[in-house]
């Protein structure tokens, strides 16, 4: 750390240095190869392709490309392992099973860590801190009720579903599979899931926890592949599908199963609002703000990515944020001290590049802290826009990269206008000291999760999902087992 002497004050730090701070990677033993894990196999795939790091495009392993018949192979293992034994299993031992997932994650943590980070781009102290700990705990949270629906459920007889085709992105491959195959077989259902093409690897370790917890063969499959193999999971013999991902997609997946019988939970984009009152601790949401929208590079369904300010604090709100931005360190994702890694995929690194400079072009004015980038790879400098005006595409479109608009407001009632003027209604945050003031807020926002002088905290014991384009059902919590549960009334 260098520190800049003034005259006639203490001297003040003029710049942080840090030293590299590298992870380990040697702890993960890629293999070359990866095919489909079907009945408790590896299945040789037809076709692959190659998954990379995306922090520098290095190519990590082949994997396998599915075709109808092997998502269809995998629906009938799972078919097989439903009426074979896992649905009738008594709930106490369902969830013996999770238990020990849920042990061997944390056990194996800095693994599953490392490997997320490689492949995905996320900062190491993110995976580690936050994608582990939330996955193991969703196993550890379901264990916990699979052996007490009909308490959670009086009166209603449930009973599982059936075989659930999951559909995931790679915002957050192992913490999505933890929402999705957790809650699943917690309610007696067996599992064909996808991870996203650019991030299989963790799905492709948990095959190894499943192995290690002797989870009976069929009970959890995994295939991989494009949005192709997506497609061919929705259409096959599957009782109720889950999907996160675009609106787009989940658009057409809902089109799709229309009249069809199937059981359909949607978690789609979102656009939040952070909106920032005058009475607000202003250094925490700072930190809040940052932690909103650079957490993960951005690529968050709920990243509070308009930030609505009370005109009177502004332009110091404002200056405070642009001088925490300036100390956002981004570069290698295993490098202990980054707080934005790499963007997830070259498609995605462009489609983040075209929404800014339509930005610029609508005449919104942008500030990016000065920082070097890496050569390789796929990156963007944490980015805000100010002198945004609502009809903006960088107000109203899901860049899920690191850019924030601003806007302003001047009421309660102007901000409650603004921020549900989207399609979306995920999440929003509200910083305030008045208690009343955010129980008010919180009634008229249209978002199904509302941070209160915080943002991004998850507990597998909160339902989450959202309202309008956002999607519907809810993960996590009692609410996140219904999906999952058909009952005597049904
Ligand atoms: P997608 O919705 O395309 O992908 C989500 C998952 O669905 C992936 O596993 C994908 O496979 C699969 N998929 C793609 N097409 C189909 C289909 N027709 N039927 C069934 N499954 C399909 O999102 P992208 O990854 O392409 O990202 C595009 C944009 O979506 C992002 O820029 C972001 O704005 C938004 N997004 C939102 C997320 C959220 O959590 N709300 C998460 C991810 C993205 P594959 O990976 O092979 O394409």
């Amino acid at each position: 750390m260098s520190v800049e002497k003034r005259r006639g004050q203490a001297p003040v730090p003029s710049g942080f240095d840090y030293a590299p701070a590298p992870e380990a990677r040697e702890i993960v033993q890629l293999r070359e190869r990866y095919g489909f894990y079907v009945g408790g196999r590896f299945l040789e795939p037809a076709e692959t392709y190659t998954t990379i790091a995306p922090a520098t495009e290095e190519p990590l392993a082949e994997v396998g490309q599915a075709s109808a018949a092997d998502v269809a192979a995998a629906v009938a293992a799972a078919r097989r392992a439903f009426d074979g034994g896992w649905s009738s299993l008594p709930g106490s031992e369902r969830a013996k099973y999770l238990f020990r997932i849920a042990r061997i994650l944390q056990e194996r943590s800095r693994e599953f860590a490392v490997l997320e980070s490689l492949n995905g781009g996320k900062p190491i102290k993110e995976s580690r801190d936050v994608d582990l700990p939330l996955a193991a705990a969703h196993f550890f949270y379901y264990a916990g009720w699979a052996d007490k629906l009909e308490y959670a459920f009086p009166n209603r007889r449930p009973r599982p579903v059936g075989v659930a085709g999951q559909i995931i992105p790679w915002n957050f491959p192992l913490l999505m599979l933890a929402w999705k195959v957790a809650p699943a077989l917690a309610a007696g259902n067996t599992v064909v899931l996808k991870p996203a093409e650019t991030t299989p690897l963790t799905a492709l370790l948990f095959c190894d926890v499943l192995r290690q917890a002797e989870l009976p063969d069929g009970v959890v499959n995994i295939v991989t592949g494009d949005g192709r193999a997506g497609a061919a999971l929705v259409e096959a013999d599957v009782d109720k599908v889950a999907f996160t991902g675009s609106t787009e997609v989940g658009k057409e997946i809902q089109r799709r199963l229309a009249g069809s019988g199937k059981r359909l939970t949607l978690e789609l984009g979102g656009k939040a609002a952070n909106i920032i009152f005058d009475d607000a601790a202003l250094d925490q949401a700072v930190e809040g703000i940052v932690n909103g929208i650079y957490f993960n590079q951005g690529h968050v369904c709920c990243a509070g990515s308009r930030l609505f300010v009370q005109e009177s604090i502004a332009e110091p709100l404002v200056e405070k944020l642009k001088r925490r931005m300036a100390t956002l360190r981004v570069g290698d994702p295993l490098d202990k001290n980054t707080d934005v890694g790499a963007i997830n995929s070259r498609a995605q690194l462009e489609k983040i590049e075209e929404l800014v400079q339509s930005g610029r072009d609508e005449g919104a004015e942008i500030y990016q802290p000065p920082c070097r980038l890496p050569e390789r790879g796929y990156w963007f400098p944490p980015t805000v826009f100010t002198n945004v005006a609502q009809s903006y595409r960088i107000a109203q479109e899901e860049i899920f990269g690191p850019v924030l608009s601003v806007l302003t407001f001047r009421t309660p009632d102007e901000a409650v206008e603004k921020a549900n003027n989207t399609p979306y209604g995920l999440s929003a945050g509200v910083w305030t000291e008045k208690g009343s003031r955010i129980l008010w807020m919180a009634e008229r926002l249209r978002a199904g999760v509302v941070w209160a002088n915080t943002y991004n905290r998850f507990d597998p014991a909160s339902p989450f999902g959202g309202y309008k384009e956002s999607g519907f059902g809810r993960e996590g919590g009692l609410h996140g087992l219904e999906p999952y549960l058909a009952f005597d009334r049904d």
